[in-house]
C-alpha cells in the first residue's frame, strides 16, 4: 500500500510503498479515507529532539482517522467488515492498576498510534479490536477523522464543572477554539479566548466565541474589566503551551480557580508557584482523551449541532501532503485533512 512514512532521521515526511498491516487474532484493519494532520505530526516532519528520541524510523505516521474496516482478526466479535469507524490512537496495556479500574486515559505503559506503532497516514491502519469507535452515519468521514484533537479539547474542557462559570482559554489552536466552543455548550457564563497570532484570532472569531483577545496588544485585565468580570476567570483552559500566557492565566485566575493544562511547552519553564498557593488553585494535567467517555461525549456533542466543519481550513488529496504539512507548518492553518 501507499503511505506516508517518516524514512529518514531528518526533517520531511515521504510517500512509500510499504506492506498492508496484518490484523492479529484481536486486531480490525481499516482503509482509511481520512486522515488529519497533527500537531505531533509537525514534530516528527520537523525532526525535533522530542522526535528524534520517540521515533523509531522507519515509521508510517499519522493518529486522527476515519475509514472503513476492511478485515478483522479471528478473535474479534465487536465489529464487522465495511463498518465506518475512527479510533482510539492511545493503546493502553490492560493490566496495570489504572486499567485494571477502568481508568485506561491513566494507563502507564501508553502507546502511540504513528508514534510507537504504525499510524493512519497509509491506506490501511491497524489498531486493536478495544481502541475501535464506530461513528453513526449523521457524523461525516472528515468530522470522525478529527475527534483525536475534538477529544483532547472535550476532555480538557470537561475536566471542570463549567456551568455560570467565566472560563479563559489560552491558545486558539485548533484545539483550544474546539475546547471554548464545549465550554460555551457545558453552560460557561463568559468564555475568553486568548492567541498572538492574527490568523488564529480570526478563526476564533468566525466560530464566534465570545471574547477574542490577542494577547500580543491586548491587556486581559481591561479586557476583563469591559465585559464585567469584577473577580476572576473560574476555570482556566491552557492550550497554548506558551509560558506567558500560563503566567497571565494564573494571575488571572479567581481565588480557588481551576486550570486544565493540555498545552505542551517545548521547554521547562518557571512559574510563581506562591500564586499558586496563596489562590488556592487546583491544577490538572490532561494528557489524551477518557476512555470512552470522551469519544461518547464527543459524539453527543457533534450530533446536539455542534459544528466543528468550520475548523477544517483545508481539505487535500494525500498526494498534496506537502501542501498540507507546509500549512500546518506555518502555524496558521486550522484542521489539515487529507484524502485517500
Ligand atoms: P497549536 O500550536 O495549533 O495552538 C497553540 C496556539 O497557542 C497557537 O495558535 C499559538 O499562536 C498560541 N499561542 C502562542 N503563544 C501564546 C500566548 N502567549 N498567548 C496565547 N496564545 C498563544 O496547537 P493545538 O493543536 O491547538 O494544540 C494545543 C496544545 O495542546 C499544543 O501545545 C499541543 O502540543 C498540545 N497537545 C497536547 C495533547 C495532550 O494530550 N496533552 C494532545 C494534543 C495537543
Ligand atoms: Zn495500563
Amino acid at each position: 500500500m501507499k503511505a506516508l512514512v517518516k524514512a529518514k532521521a531528518e526533517p520531511g515526511i515521504w510517500m512509500e510503498r510499504v506492506p498492508v498491516p496484518e490484523p492479529g487474532p484481536n486486531d480490525v484493519l481499516i482503509r482509511v479515507k481520512k486522515s488529519a494532520i497533527c500537531g505531533t505530526d509537525v514534530h516528527i516532519y520537523n525532526w525535533d529532539k522530542w522526535a528524534e528520541a520517540t521515533i523509531p524510523v522507519p515509521m508510517v505516521v499519522g493518529h486522527e482517522f476515519s475509514g472503513e474496516i476492511a478485515d478483522i482478526g479471528s478473535a474479534v466479535t465487536k465489529y464487522k467488515v465495511g463498518q465506518r469507524v475512527s479510533g482510539e490512537g492511545h493503546i493502553v496495556c490492560g493490566i496495570c492498576r489504572n486499567c485494571r479500574a477502568g481508568r485506561g486515559h491513566l494507563c502507564r505503559n501508553t502507546l502511540g498510534v504513528g508514534v510507537h506503532r504504525p499510524g493512519s497516514f497509509g491506506e490501511y491502519v491497524c489498531i486493536p479490536e478495544d481502541n475501535v469507535v464506530p461513528i453513526p452515519d449523521d457524523i461525516s468521514d472528515e468530522i470522525a477523522a478529527i475527534f483525536d484533537p475534538f477529544g483532547n479539547a472535550v476532555h480538557t474542557a470537561l475536566s471542570f464543572d463549567l456551568v455560570g462559570e467565566d472560563v479563559l482559554v489560552t491558545g486558539a489552536g485548533p484545539i483550544g477554539i474546539m475546547g471554548a466552543l464545549v465550554a460555551k455548550r457545558s453552560g460557561a457564563r463568559k468564555v475568553v479566548i486568548t492567541d498572538i497570532n492574527p490568523a488564529r484570532l480570526a478563526l476564533a472569531r468566525k466560530l464566534g466565541i465570545d471574547h477574542v483577545v490577542d494577547a500580543s496588544t491586548q491587556n486581559l485585565a481591561d479586557v476583563m474589566k469591559d465585559i464585567g468580570m469584577t473577580e476572576g476567570f473560574d476555570v482556566g483552559l491552557e492550550m497554548s503551551g506558551a509560558a506567558p500566557a500560563f503566567r497571565d492565566m494564573i494571575d488571572k485566575m479567581n481565588n480557588g480557580g481551576k486550570i486544565a493544562i493540555l498545552g505542551i511547552a517545548p521547554t521547562g519553564f518557571e512559574i510563581d508557584w506562591n500564586k499558586v498557593i496563596f489562590k488556592m488553585l487546583n491544577l490538572k494535567g490532561i494528557y489524551g482523551r477518557e476512555m470512552f467517555e470522551t469519544w461518547y461525549k464527543m459524539i453527543a456533542f457533534v450530533q446536539g449541532g455542534l459544528d466543528l466543519s468550520p475548523i477544517i481550513t483545508h481539505r487535500l488529496p494525500i498526494d498534496d501532503f506537502q501542501s498540507g504539512f507546509d500549512a500546518m507548518r506555518s502555524g496558521s492553518s486550522g484542521k489539515v485533512v487529507l484524502s485517500w
